[in-house]
């Protein structure tokens, strides 16, 4: 999807993104050389006002002055104006390269682990802001510092030296801030990041929380989560405001101290008096740029931290692997000796399980409560990545197919339904922004029996509906969800308690259903309990404990159960036997 951009950003997205903006910034530097030339123009014309008209008494001299010193001002402004709507542009530029790529990794597992708390939207927006805001300004003006250094030299050595040394000094200021401020942002990021996730993961149950008087308790660990946030943020403010302020002080010290200085000058007759002034000026616009590098020193370095997690996010590998196109599968699935552990711990949900589904085969799951069904059904359907072993998708690794392609072969009904907040069409066509689509959306709806009910909806297939199927009865969401499953006869069929929520006449539609999958070759696994989907069904796995207990043709395995046997022989499809746990 993001690959499908005319831009050549293969490689490191961030890099390349700004090497796009190469241009902007060109023009940005070049305004921003001139800009800095005009900012002398105050200073020359103290210089002037205080050596020539004073002396002279002359006026035409100082409206001349006048005039050329508004054509200098108002060229500044316009440049400085031009300057941040180029970095505007930029921003846009950077942010349409870089956004496709930082979407989908946000939607990716392995983006989002290596995302952590961090939310990766908020960072692009950061480092946007960083790269086109003020730290940009602060960073294109500090390469100027020399030059008014220099100048400060021309005028004498004395007040090129000082303005070299307290430059110096205002710097060494600015890397201890670095230094200092650099592990309290952190810790103020991940705490954000913790108190967003968690207000956000709670206003998504306002109305069990409402129903059961919960809003208090969960506003209370809202505050808790607020306050470790609030306390980062104070200690990250306390840090910068110690060496914002410290960076004031010694800038209007050394600022006072070069009028001091040029006074003393000008007493030994070193210097004339509009050079007094003309230096303190300087010396004040030298140190500026620094000061600004100091102020903004929070967002360049937020920006430069969300630049190292958004780099490690985008080379995560399904990010930035290429996958060849492989054939439409033929639908035949193999599970090999595969493991799943809870995420972020030792635990382990499924051990070494294997098995195979043929073309046209149906595989019914069953087992007790908290057993694993679901946990492998996920792993079947690609849904998560296994920790161990490997799933085959007629002989191709899932890891092996392109996200995208495999999606279109797989139909996947999860246990909690999980429908995205759009219109129903939308959910059912997989929100594909194919024109044409329309009559695959339909067929799919009718497939399952949804199409009348659908039709009844408000505005029938364009009904809007919110997250999690909001807005619509637990059972008309089923039924939604399962015509998305079926969308497009996907090859593989992967569903978990499809009849939970379904009536009679739903559940009838879903049987024919899956035997129409069965005749055009499909291969299905299906958990379920209900006796009239285990009717259907050609072969039976019972897992418990994480673990296949047995695996083969429906009646005899349901024989073997109803017989008490307590671990029957596990048996492939085919006929042979596969590893059993
Ligand atoms: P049910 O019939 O109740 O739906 P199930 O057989 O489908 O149960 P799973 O949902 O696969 O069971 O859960 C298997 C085990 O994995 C359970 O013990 C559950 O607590 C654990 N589990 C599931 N998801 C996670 C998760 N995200 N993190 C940690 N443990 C999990």
């Amino acid at each position: 999807m993001a690959r499908a951009s005319n831009e050549q950003l293969d490689g490191n997205v961030l890099h390349n993104a700004l090497a796009a903006c190469r241009r902007h910034l060109t023009f940005v530097i070049m305004f921003s050389f001139a800009l800095n030339i005009l900012y002398l123009t105050p200073s020359l014309f103290m210089l002037q006002v205080y050596d020539r008209v004073l002396a002279s008494g002359d006026v035409l001299t100082l409206v001349f002055l006048l005039v050329v010193l508004v054509l200098a001002l108002g060229t500044l402004a316009f440049l400085d104006g031009t300057r941040i709507r180029l970095l505007a542009a930029m921003a846009k530029r950077f942010d349409r390269l870089v956004a496709p790529y930082v979407l989908n990794a946000a939607l990716s597992k392995e983006g989002r682990a290596a995302a952590g708390q961090v939310q990766l939207v908020r960072e692009l927006d950061t480092l946007r802001s960083a790269v086109s805001g003020p730290p940009a300004l602060a960073a294109i003006d500090a390469p100027w510092t020399p030059v008014y250094i220099g100048v400060c030299f021309m005028i004498h050595p004395w007040l090129g030296a000082l303005t070299l040394g307290g430059g110096a000094l205002l710097l060494l200021i600015a890397f201890i801030n670095q230094r200092a401020s650099s592990r309290a942002l952190r810790a103020n990021l991940q705490a954000s990041g913790a108190m967003y996730s968690l207000q956000q993961a709670d206003s998504a149950q306002l109305e069990t929380a409402r129903a059961m008087g919960m809003r208090k308790a969960l506003v209370m660990r809202q505050l808790r989560a607020r306050e470790t946030m609030s306390d980062a943020m104070r200690k990250q403010a306390r840090s910068g405001a110690v060496y914002t302020s410290s960076t004031k002080f010694f800038r209007l010290l050394l600022q006072s101290s070069a009028l001091g200085l040029g006074v003393l000058l000008a007493l030994e007759q070193q210097i004339s008096a509009g050079a007094i002034v003309a230096a303190s000026i300087l010396a004040a616009r030298a140190f500026q740029p620094i000061e600004l590098i100091v102020g903004a020193w929070s967002q360049f370095e937020q920006g430069r931290q969300a630049y190292d997690v958004l780099k490690a996010v985008l080379k995560t590998e399904d990010n930035a692997r290429d996958h060849t196109g492989l054939p439409t599968p033929q639908g035949s699935l193999s599970v090999e000796s595969v493991g799943v552990r809870a995420p972020g711990s030792d635990r382990a949900l499924v051990y070494n399980a294997s098995f195979r589904v043929s073309p046209g085969e149906i595989i019914g799951v069953v087992g007790p409560s908290g057993a694993g069904k679901s946990t492998l059904l996920r792993t079947a359907v690609g849904a998560i990545t296994p920790d161990q072993g490997v799933v085959r998708l007629d002989g191709a690794k899932l890891s092996d197919w392109d996200p995208e392609q495999l999606g279109r072969y797989v139909g996947y009904l999860p246990q909690d339904i999980g429908l995205l907040q759009g219109t129903v069409a939308d959910n059912i066509g997989r929100f594909s922004r194919e024109a044409h689509n329309d009559a695959d959306i339909v067929a799919a709806a009718q497939a399952v029996g949804a199409h009348e009910m659908i039709l009844s909806l408000a505005k029938g297939y364009d009904t809007e509906i919110g997250a999690g199927g909001r807005g619509l009865s637990i059972g008309q969401a089923q039924r939604v969800a399962l015509a998305r499953a079926f969308y497009r006869d996907p090859m593989f069929l992967g569903l978990d308690e499809p009849n939970a929520h379904l009536d009679g006449d739903g559940e009838r539609a879903l049987i024919a259903a899956l035997h129409a999958a069965r005749a055009r070759g499909a291969a299905s696994v299906v958990v379920a309990h209900s006796s009239a989907i285990v009717a259907v069904v050609d072969k039976l796995l019972v897992v418990r404990d994480g673990r296949i207990e047995a695996f083969g043709p429906r009646d005899q395995v349901a024989a073997r159960l109803a017989g008490g046997q307590a671990r029957p022989a596990v048996v492939a499809s085919g006929g042979e036997t596969v590893g059993r746990s």
